[in-house]
Order: structure tokens, then C-alpha cells, then sequence
């Protein structure tokens, strides 16, 4: 049996909460829609927080229709359903068009399925060990960006040197040799870190967290705990005090680290096994 506690939360300074978490059934998932820079096109009249919405409601009708497919599988079927979702106003081969990550877990009775899709990762007490697993491409490639960025001209115009490095990670999305994430291609799926493990047994899986960036930046970037810590925190005082921790840290520490965007919003999601 599973026991399900979330809490998900708007950066402070944006309207519109862009991440999404849900549970249908015997699954639980969290997405983190892609945020668009002012003065971006999508090609796209609805936005991110309307696509993490239907992609949602589009993996839950899938693994309702095909209970024994596997989660790749399913989350394929969604995003081809979001596709038509869209409608004929929107330019679905456009570069900027709407994206999110994913995390899924689902309860299969003596076992767990798991699928991570870009950077939003999933933490697991194992028998007692913590393993993490994450989806690094998105970094791998930001880093590369960074070099490929240091070998063109320098501009001092910062809102130049955005626009360019924006436009370049969108040439990487959904590529090979870039990285992955729910957009509009089905295929992206198939490349999402996916797994099995026990429910039962000295290797049973007893928690597991589910993050967005906005979260999990709590100790990849702000280094409050490991992650073994998170996952206490989040077991002994709720998802919820996750969430406050980081806003605690970015407000403490966004200036001297000058991040771009200072807030984000953050998503945490527990599960209990017994
Ligand atoms: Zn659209």
C-alpha cells in the first residue's frame, strides 16, 4: 500500500504554478513545464502550465486504458494525445514549444515502475540505501553550451548573450547528442531513464521523493543536506517543509550567487511503502 503527501508551489514572484503533481490510482507524477523567456515565441497559444495540465490528464487516461504497458510507453501515447490537444492554432514543429519534464512512480502491488525524464529527479529509500535517480542530459548539454559559448565573440549586451544561448538549447531539445523532455514528440519517451524494484524483500523499496529542479536544488545547488537528508526531512516533517527551506535559501543566497532567475517554482511529493 502507498501513502501519497505533496506540496507544490509557484515561485513567489511568477502567478502561474508551471509545475504540475498528480495521482491517479496507483500513479504518481510530477512535471515541471518549461518556462518561457519574455519576449520568446511558442508557436503556441495556450503556454506551459496548460501543457503540464493535459499531459497529466493525458498519462492518466493511457495507464488507465493500458494498465500492463509500460510507462514509456504510456507517456508516448500522451504526448501524441497532446498534440491534438493543440488544436490548429499552434505551430507543434516550433523550437519554443511547450515542454516539461517528468517523474513518474507507479505502484505495481509487489513492485514499483519508475520513468525520469529530464531534471526532475527521483529519490529512493532501498532497503535503507538512498539511490537517486536522475536523467543528466540537460546538464550535460547546458555544459557543453558553456563551451561552445566561450569559442564565439563575446557580447557585452547580457540580453544578446541570452537570446543566444536560449536559441542554442533549443536547437538541443529532443535531439540526439542534446537532451530529452515532453514536448511534442512521442519519441522522447523512449528516452527516458526507466527501471523496476522490488516492494518486497531485503531490497524493498520503503520511501520514495519525487522533485522538481525547484527542489531538488536544494542539495545539488544550494548544498543544505545530501540526499539522504532530503529524504529525512521530507519522512519526518512533510513536503512542505522542503519547500520552505529553499525559499529560505534563495532568499539568503540568490544575490551573491546572481542566478538569472532567483525563484523557481518547487515541487516535492512523498511515498510511503508498507
Ligand atoms: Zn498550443
Amino acid at each position: 500500500m502507498m501513502q501519497v503527501w505533496s506540496a507544490s508551489e509557484a515561485a513567489p514572484d511568477r502567478l502561474e504554478n508551471e509545475d504540475h503533481v498528480f495521482r491517479f490510482g496507483p500513479l504518481v507524477g510530477v512535471l515541471d513545464g518549461a518556462t518561457v523567456p519574455d519576449g520568446f515565441d511558442t508557436g503556441c497559444v495556450h503556454g506551459p502550465a496548460w501543457y503540464v495540465r493535459h499531459l497529466a490528464a493525458r498519462i492518466g487516461l493511457a495507464v488507465a486504458a493500458r494498465p500492463a504497458a509500460t510507462l514509456m510507453s504510456s507517456l508516448a501515447a500522451a504526448i501524441l494525445a497532446v498534440r491534438a490537444d493543440h488544436g490548429d492554432d499552434c505551430d507543434l514543429d516550433h523550437p519554443g514549444t511547450p515542454s516539461a519534464t517528468v517523474c513518474l512512480l507507479r505502484d505495481g502491488g509487489d513492485h514499483v515502475d519508475y520513468l525520469v525524464l529530464c531534471d526532475s529527479p527521483l529519490v529512493l529509500d532501498v532497503g535503507g540505501a538512498v539511490r537517486v535517480i536522475s536523467d543528466d542530459r540537460l546538464d550535460t548539454a547546458l555544459a557543453e553550451l558553456r563551451r561552445v559559448a566561450e569559442t564565439v565573440p563575446p557580447t557585452d549586451d547580457p540580453v544578446t548573450r541570452f537570446r543566444r544561448a536560449v536559441a542554442v538549447q533549443r536547437e538541443r531539445m529532443n535531439r540526439t547528442h542534446g537532451y530529452w523532455v515532453a514536448a511534442t514528440d512521442p519519441d522522447a519517451a523512449y528516452h527516458a531513464v526507466t527501471g523496476t524494484l522490488p516492494l518486497t524483500g531485503a531490497g524493498a523499496v520503503r520511501r520514495a521523493v519525487l522533485l522538481t529542479d525547484g527542489a531538488s536544488c536544494a542539495v545539488e545547488q544550494f548544498g543544505l543536506f545530501d540526499w539522504a537528508g532530503l529524504l529525512d526531512l521530507v519522512s519526518r516533517d512533510g513536503p512542505d517543509a522542503l519547500v520552505s527551506r529553499v525559499r529560505a535559501a534563495e532568499q539568503d543566497r540568490g544575490d551573491r550567487l546572481r542566478r538569472r532567475k532567483r525563484h523557481d517554482d518547487a515541487t516535492v511529493v512523498l511515498c510511503r511503502f508498507r
